[in-house]
């Protein structure tokens, strides 16, 4: 693959040919991997921006979520509930970010894995800088995870080969991160947010089960 054809992929997402967009288009999954600049007025200050979003038909999936830049959860900024499933789920908002992008067709999935983050230029509008951490392409799970199989959703994930015929798989940093977007994009009808998390966990105390007396 070509140098300048990677990089815009690593800013903008996975790519499609034509014929595969309209077909996701069809399908009415809206997954959105745009990162964005935005500033904050009050706060003066500059972050990133994403969108959560994706979902899947039988025939194909297309999901993005986000988690930190060690692999664990990032929290929500607000959570979104539309009528209309597998589109934007929950909105984002950090100074840095790694973005994790599926997309399935039937059995064979590509997996794009980047980190995202701000380059500060003392007080002008900072730099957005992306870098590739994982890409796999033409991933293989037999596993229906859409289907018949669908109670092992969030346990398994697509095997990868390199050209040579090598196994190949991200950093372990990220094995949870896609097992849940593997979840994501055969999760036909998504209403979930499947990466980000609430931003406060209320940890109800444990209800002390008792035996009530006849
Ligand atoms: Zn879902």
């Amino acid at each position: 693959m070509q140098e300048s054809r990677l990089t815009t992929l690593t800013r903008r997402g996975l790519m499609f040919p034509a014929e595969i967009r309209e077909q996701i288009r069809k399908t009415g999954i809206r997954c959105r991997p745009q990162v964005e600049i935005v500033h904050q007025d009050r706060a003066n200050q500059w972050k990133l921006r994403a969108e959560e979003s994706g979902g899947a038909v039988a025939l194909l999936g297309h999901y993005v979520g986000f988690v930190a830049g060690d692999g664990g959860p990032l929290a929500w900024l607000q959570r979104v509930q539309s009528l209309m499933p597998n589109g934007t789920h929950a909105l984002v908002i950090e100074t840095e970010m790694v973005r994790v992008e599926m997309f399935r067709y039937e059995h064979t999935y590509d997996l794009l894995i980047t980190r995202h983050w701000l380059e500060d230029r003392k007080g002008r509008r900072p730099e957005l800088r992306s870098e590739l951490l994982y890409l796999g392409r033409r991933g293989t799970l037999a596993t229906e995870l859409w289907g018949r199989d669908a109670a092992f959703r969030g346990g398994a994930r697509p095997t990868f080969f390199t050209r040579s015929g090598e196994t190949s798989s991200p950093n372990e940093l990220w094995t949870d991160a896609e097992l849940k977007v593997t979840e994501g994009a055969c999760c036909v009808g998504c209403k979930h947010c499947h990466l980000l998390e609430p931003s406060v966990v209320v940890v109800a105390p444990q209800e002390e089960v008792m035996e009530v007396p006849a």
